[in-house]
């Protein structure tokens, strides 16, 4: 598939794995959408360095977790760009306590941000990106969401959720040509992983067969794989770990 003058949305995309993606589709000829929720310092020089590349991009607040603000963010992609091929569901947060810690507001807050802005961003994009000739929806679950984590009931049901919702809506969308995939990285050195204590750090790394964490440009490979050569891909989740599985 011919990524140039695709136009892809990024939910999250102002730094970590999502800023990479939005990057890296980018340089591929493919005009982004960069979402952002807070800081939009972060999200602008994502855009900036995909100007000074040459790329095509722009940076939109929304807060995914919110249909209204899901739904106003394709509106802007459309006023803008006025078509939709990619949508990459990225945008996540985590709040590890272990269940007995666990407050309902953190319960609630992961599975808002993490699960209910995939049904967002899907609800508002699906009717525009049915128009393209190859829709790609991708979603960024975990390694935690096939094999639980500790201290992760919340960031686990998520991201264990992101897959069902992929597999199923996948089956609904075959025939249309769009695809529907999950990527599950394992450890990527990005802030996400920087919140985890150093010493449990060490721990993970001496079980990853690889014993090094994955680096943000090597997810947004995968993304690039799914949107240019994914045609007969669909329903599936792209494990990229370091032959991590726990
Ligand atoms: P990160 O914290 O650097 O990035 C997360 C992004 O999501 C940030 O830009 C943040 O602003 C954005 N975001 C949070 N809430 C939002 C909201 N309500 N609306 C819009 N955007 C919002 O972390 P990351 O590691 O780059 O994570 C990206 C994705 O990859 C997440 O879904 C995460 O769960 C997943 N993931 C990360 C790892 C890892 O080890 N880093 C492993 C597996 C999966």
């Amino acid at each position: 598939v011919e990524l140039k003058g695709k136009v892809a949305i990024v939910t999250g995309g102002g730094k970590g794995i999502g800023a990479t993606i939005a990057k890296q589709l980018a340089e591929n000829g493919v005009k982004v959408v960069i979402n952002y929720n807070r800081s939009s310092e972060a999200a602008k020089k994502v855009v900036q360095s995909i100007h000074e590349c040459g790329g095509e991009a722009i940076a939109v607040q929304a807060d995914v977790s919110v249909l209204e603000e899901a739904k106003k963010l394709v509106e802007i992609a459309m006023e803008k760009y006025e078509k939709l091929d990619i949508l990459v569901n990225n945008a996540g947060i985590t709040r590890d306590r272990t269940f007995k810690k666990l407050s309902e507001e953190d319960w609630h807050k992961v599975i808002d941000i993490n699960l209910n802005s995939v049904y967002n961003m899907t609800a508002a994009a699906l009717p525009h990106i049915m128009q393209s000739e190859a829709g790609r929806i991708i979603n960024i679950s975990s390694i935690i969401g096939q094999a639980g984590g500790f201290g992760q009931t919340n960031y686990a049901a998520a991201k264990a959720g992101m897959i069902g919702f992929t597999k199923s809506l996948a089956l609904e969308l075959a025939k249309t040509g769009v695809t529907v995939n999950a990527i599950c990285p394992g450890f990527i050195e990005t802030d996400m992983l920087a919140e985890v204590p150093e010493q449990i750090k060490e721990q993970i790394k001496a079980k990853i067969p690889m014993r090094r964490f994955g680096h943000a440009d090597e997810i947004a490979r995968g993304v690039l794989f799914l949107c240019r050569d994914g045609e007969y891909m669909t329903g599936q989740q792209l494990n990229m770990n370091g032959g991590l599985y726990m």
